[in-house]
Order: C-alpha cells, then sequence, then structure tokens
C-alpha cells in the first residue's frame, strides 16, 4: 500500500534549537480539501492562490533553515496582517502555527507583465492556454510550462521551446473523473495519484492525446492539481487538460530563479506569469508507477523529498555522493537517511552547478558535517570527483575516509535498506551502465552480497560497445556489436539497419573489429536495446531507455514462450537466443518476440537464482537497477520466484534507478564507521 508514514503533525509543537537533532521538514503538501472550500468561501482568501493551513501547502520547497518557523522561510518577508496573526496565535484555529499563513491582504502575489490583479491574470492564462498558446508560470518548485494538451501544435511548440528530445510530457488532468476517461487506472493507483504527494502516475493509456504528448507509448503520466493556482486556473480553462512539464531545457535543472527564468523564459514565451515567494529549495515533480501492487517511484521529488528512510545500523555523518546520470546523493543523520531531490544528469554543466548548490543547501539546512564520504567506483563519475574533492577537512586539514562503492552493489543494497536487511541475499542487478571491479561496463549481473561486500556470481556475456557512449543513443551499433560476437552473418536483411548510412555501419564494424573504443559492456539495457532495435522500434534512442519503453509497450501478455540461452562458467550467453529471434523476425509478429524475449530474461533469472540457492541457501532475492522500472519484467520475475518460494524484494521507497544509488553507498560506507 502506499505510503503515509510521515504525519505532519510535528508542526505544530513549538520548534527547539537543538544542534545535531534530527530534524523533520516536511515534504510538500498538496493543498487541501478545507483550504479549496475556504478559497470560495473565506473573505479574506477568496480566490487566493496561495491559499494553505496547518494540513497543506509549502514546506520543503520554502525552508531555509531549521527549526522550521516562519522566519526560517521565504515566508518571513510577508508581515502577517491581523487576521492572518490571529489564525496563527489560535489553538483551535486550523492555521494554528502553519508558517506559511497568508491571504489576499499580506501574502505573496502573482504578477503578469505589468498586471497584478490576480482574477485578471488566471483569466488571461486561460484564454491564452484555450487558444492554444504555451505559457510560463511560476509553481512550487520550480518554473513550469503549460499548454492544452489537446492541442498538437501546441505541444510541438512545447517541445521546441523546451529543447526537448522525444520523452513523453506529464499531463495535468482537472479531476480523477478526467483521467479515468483517459487511462485505466485501479483502486491504487487512484489512491496514489489523489495522494497529498500528488506525483506524476504513470498510467496505461486509453484514450489518445494529441500525438505529440507521448509520441505514440501506450503510457500517459498524469497528475492532478496539487496547488490552489492549478485549481483556480481549471475554473477558468475550456480543456480539461494540460502538458505540465518543468520549464528548463531538456536535461538541464528545474528553474527557480526569477532572473534566470526571467532571461531564457522571456525570450522565448510571450506569457510569463511570476509570484514574489522566493524558492529556496528547488524540486520536480515526483514520479511513480504501480508495479506488483506497490508504488516503484522513477522520480523522487517534490511530496517526498526530505522524508528520511530509516536504516537499521547508525549512518550519522556520512555523504553518499550519488551516480552520474539520474542522480541524487544522501546525508546521513542517526538512523536517517535523507535521499537528496532529483539532481539529473551532472554532464550538463547546469546541473552539476544545482549538484553542488544542493549539497551546500542540505549541508546547512540539516547542520550536516562529513566524517565519511562515499561515492560510485566509478573514477570519472563527476560525482566520484567531487566526492574526492570534500576529502579535506576544512577545520584541521585531515583526510575525511573516502569509500568506493561498485555501482551494483549500491543498487542492491538501496533497497536492502528499505527492508533492513543485513544478511546475505541474492542481488540481481539489471541497468544500463555501471563500473565494475574489473574496468568494463556492467549491467546484468548477479551478486551474492550484504550490506558490505559482494561476489559477483554470474552476468551477461560481454560484449562490445563500439563508440562507447554513443552506444547507448544508437542502439544499432550494439545490434553490430552482438551480431558480430555471435557470429552472425545477416545485417544486409535487417530492416533496422537499412537507414543507417554504410558508410557509417563501415566504420563500426572496423571499431569491432579492431578494438577501437570499443569498452566492453554485460549490461542488460543494451540487451534491451538490441532487441528494440532488431524490431524496428528504435534503432536511435531519442530519450533514455527509449527503446525498452517500445519494446515493453507492444508486448503480447498472453505469450508464454521464451527463447533458448545457455549459463555456463557464471556467464549467460545469448548466442541462440539472437539466433532463434533473428529467424523469427520474418515469420512472427513483433509483439510476441517481445514477450519471448522478456519471457527469457525472467527465466534467466529464476534459474540462476535457483542455482544459487542450491549451492548456498540463500533465499532472500532482491531485484533493483533501472531495468526493473520495466513493469512485465519486474512483475513477471516476481511471479515466478515468489512461486518458487523465494522471498522477493524491490525498492518502493526508492527509485530502481541511478536516483536510489546513493542510499546504497550510505549503507555500505556505514560499516566502515
Ligand atoms: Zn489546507
Ligand atoms: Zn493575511
Ligand atoms: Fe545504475
Amino acid at each position: 500500500m502506499i505510503d503515509d508514514f510521515i504525519s505532519t503533525e510535528f508542526l505544530i509543537l513549538p520548534s527547539k534549537i537543538i544542534d545535531n537533532t534530527i530534524t523533520e521538514i516536511s515534504p510538500d503538501i498538496a493543498v487541501c480539501d478545507n483550504c479549496l472550500k475556504d478559497l470560495k468561501s473565506q473573505k479574506h482568501r477568496m480566490k487566493y492562490p496561495f491559499i494553505n493551513c496547518t494540513n497543506c501547502g509549502p514546506r520543503f520547497s520554502i525552508v531555509n533553515k531549521i527549526p522550521y518557523d516562519r522566519k526560517n522561510t521565504s515566508m518571513h518577508e510577508f508581515e502577517m496582517c491581523e487576521i492572518c496573526e490571529a489564525e496563527y496565535h489560535n489553538v483551535i484555529d486550523r492555521r494554528f502555527h502553519a508558517q506559511p499563513v497568508a491571504c489576499n491582504y499580506c501574502g505573496p502575489k502573482y504578477s503578469y507583465s505589468n498586471v497584478h490583479d490576480f482574477t485578471n491574470i488566471i483569466k488571461n492564462v486561460a484564454s491564452k492556454i484555450d487558444r492554444g498558446e504555451v505559457v510560463a508560470v511560476k509553481g512550487l518548485g520550480g518554473y513550469n510550462i503549460i499548454c492544452d494538451a489537446k492541442h498538437n501544435s501546441s505541444v510541438l511548440r512545447l517541445r521546441e521551446i523546451k529543447a526537448r528530445d522525444g520523452k513523453p510530457f506529464a499531463v495535468m488532468f482537472r479531476d480523477i473523473e478526467t483521467i479515468e476517461r483517459y487511462c485505466y487506472l485501479n483502486i491504487q493507483e487512484k489512491e496514489l495519484a489523489e495522494s497529498w504527494r500528488r506525483p506524476i502516475v504513470l498510467l496505461n493509456q486509453k484514450r489518445k492525446l494529441c500525438y505529440s504528448v507521448n509520441n505514440g507509448l501506450k503510457s500517459i503520466g498524469a497528475l492532478l492539481p496539487y496547488l490552489p493556482f492549478h485549481y483556480l486556473l481549471f475554473d477558468r480553462l475550456s480543456t480539461s487538460v494540460i502538458v505540465y512539464t518543468s520549464a528548463n531545457n531538456s536535461g538541464e535543472p528545474i528553474l527557480f530563479d526569477d532572473t534566470i527564468a526571467e532571461n531564457s523564459l522571456g525570450k522565448k514565451l510571450e506569457t510569463f506569469v511570476c509570484h514574489n515567494r522566493k524558492i529556496e529549495n528547488p524540486v520536480d515533480d515526483s514520479i511513480v508507477k504501480l508495479v506488483a501492487n506497490k508504488q516503484q517511484i522513477i522520480r523522487r521529488a517534490r511530496g517526498f523529498v526530505p522524508n528520511p528512510i530509516y536504516t537499521l545500523q547508525s549512518v550519522d555523518g556520512i555523504f553518499g555522493a550519488g551516480a552520474e546520470l539520474k542522480n541524487s546523493f544522501c546525508i546521513g543523520k542517526n538512523n536517517n537517511a535523507f535521499l537528496s531531490q532529483y539532481i539529473g544528469d551532472l554532464k550538463n554543466f547546469e546541473t552539476f552547478e544545482f549538484y553542488k548548490r544542493t549539497i551546500n543547501q542540505f549541508f546547512d539546512l540539516f547542520k550536516f558535517n562529513p566524517k565519511v564520504i562515499a561515492c560510485d567506483l566509478h573514477p570519472e563519475y563527476l560525482s566520484t570527483k567531487f566526492a574526492e574533492s570534500l576529502r579535506v577537512n576544512s577545520v584541521n586539514g585531515s583526510q575525511i575516509p573516502l569509500i568506493k562503492v561498485q555501482h551494483h552493489h549500491a543498487h542492491i543494497v538501496s533497497c536492502m535498506a528499505e527492508y533492513k536487511l543485513s544478511e546475505k541475499v541474492v542481488g540481481v542487478s539489471f541497468d544500463g551502465t555501471g563500473y565494475g571491479t574489473d574496468g568494463n561496463i556492467w549491467g546484468g549481473e548477479f551478486l551474492i552480497c550484504d550490506t558490505k561486500t559482494f561476489k559477483r556470481h554470474t552476468h551477461f556475456d560481454y560484449v562490445k560497445m563500439p563508440g562507447g557512449d554513443l552506444a547507448v543513443n544508437e542502439s544499432w551499433r550494439m545490434v553490430l556489436s552482438y551480431l558480430n560476437h555471435y557470429s552472425v552473418d545477416k545485417i544486409e536483411t535487417l530492416d533496422c539497419i537499412k537507414n543507417i548510412r554504410g558508410n557509417d555501419i563501415e566504420i563500426v564494424q572496423n571499431m569491432i573489429l579492431r578494438d577501437i573504443n570499443s569498452p566492453l559492456t554485460s549490461s542488460a539495457g543494451r540487451l534491451f536495446d538490441v532487441l528494440a532495435c532488431l524490431l524496428n522500434l528504435c534503432s536511435k534512442q531519442t530519450f533514455d531507455a527509449e527503446g525498452p519503453m517500445r519494446l515493453e509497450s507492444i508486448i503480447d501478455k498472453a505469450e508464454t514462450g521464451y527463447y533458448p540461452y545457455v549459463i555456463e562458467n557464471g556467464i549467460v550467453s545469448f548466442s541462440d537466443t539472437i539466433n532463434v529471434i533473428l529467424k523469427d523476425l520474418n515469420t512472427i509478429i513483433p509483439s510476441i518476440i517481445s514477450a519471448k524475449f522478456h519471457n527469457t530474461v525472467v527465466h534467466i533469472i529464476n534459474d540462476v537464482v535457483s542455482q544459487i540457492k542450491k549451492d548456498t541457501g540463500i533465499n532472500k532475492v532482491v531485484l533493483s537497477g533501472g531495468v526493473f522500472q520495466n513493469r512485465f519484467l519486474l512483475e513477471k520475475s516476481i511471479q515466478i520466484l515468489a512461486k518458487n518460494n523465494f522471498e522477493v524484494y524491490t525498492n518502493h521507497l526508492t527509485p530502481p534507478n541511478d536516483g536510489g544509488i546513493a542510499l546504497g553507498q550510505l549503507i555500505v560506507a556505514s560499516n566502515y564507521l
């Protein structure tokens, strides 16, 4: 079930300043029903877009210091009027000690050009959206861009403004009934969408919005209004669905600084709506989905951060720098691990700046001083380099211990931490990329591990990645590599290669044969890429995991067959798999091939894990890594393992992708405290 383990009750206790005590700052909370009523009945808060109370409103996004008191938030600039002040001090009032309490007379205000009258602004914005314009609005944790989700040319224009690849956009629906018209959702998914955390929920599409919202994928990232502003906007809008996305360029961090936002968005957009409450902690919308009747977090940000994850052992004073892509870092206070909000890809300059800024912010906010630093084993990760730069203690010049944690071990331990496991488990760690202890790129790994050490038991066959990182997006390169590796000479017959220039093919084949810039990888992610490419679904990925997502979206769920494979001497070989699939390409429809391929991976997991159990008696299996965002794969794996009496664990408080790595790092390092 959905975890609601953090109550907000502590907010009404008088705050005490005690250094080193665990401070609990609540995540931001969606506007509550009572406030929505007040929005229409309270004279001083009539249609007031910043209405809030003790049960709802901004928290993490506005706090800059502990304790969480108004003077330590960006609300300190707004002096309460008499009415608000009276409510704030009245023990029986719903706004007793509600730090961001405000009203039309005294609180923050929206502005658009020179217009400050909110009714005018919202009317204007709504009519522009309905006319097909794209507008930028300052929201809770950053700036957002909005347009009508039924208007294809508007969505295309939005894509252009964001310099966005083909990645699907999140869509905000007027209400749950509208979501139900466009998406399939069960009771639990409904609960996720309506929860006070109000995340984006990935749902199966029932009816199409316009094509460019999700570029033909069969899922929709749906979210409900969470700010009073959103409700007031929908009151005015004709359309009941809007694209709701962060206003940054693709790959950059969320925009939150008014001047920077105005400079970058003001030029691109006619309509730029701002407000005068400062965003202290920028935070994106979170993304979740329901997998095997449990919440899986894809992006952990608004509504979740900074809820700690309670840990079995003390993690006090440990800083986990995280991975590089989809970065999130983590700090430890006593038995609490505070995972930062989603940061993004550190290779982007602005994102790396945002990373450093947020680390400073967390160190300040939680009065944190690192005693031990943990980072990824990858020597070239910017997070690793940053961790190394932190090593010298600024107070006395001594060196802080630095612990390097293998990427896939960290994935497994992130999940173990959630369930407070410390005994030996079988870790199935499938993802795109992670630096291995042999210097190769790992990603299809079966580990025997506890929270301190691991042994690599079995892994996917090594194949070359011609062009290194280039082969991640250009899946056709991996197709050539797989065919070469398994000595298959069928390239000319493949549809997916037909659009690739002959010259490029020759160059890449040469790279493979002569071993030029072709690191070895055992990545499960790359194997899924290859399948998507072979089925002609995606030979060049325009966003992360596009191929695997398209491959999953066509599965014929009724198909139970699978392909042959060989597991020998700790290596899973796909030679037979690829050969049979190549034969199938001409005779069998893609949805069946995709299903059989997924089933193959499930059978491999079951086989290896069963063998390990036979050898060692270990019965606990942990499944983690970005590949397990694949719902079909994860649910089927859980099913088959549960049927065979394994105890199966999967991430559900932290992302199975690299957003959870920092937690794993923290736990591994805690063994060295
Ligand atoms: Zn409220
Ligand atoms: Zn007031
Ligand atoms: Fe990973």
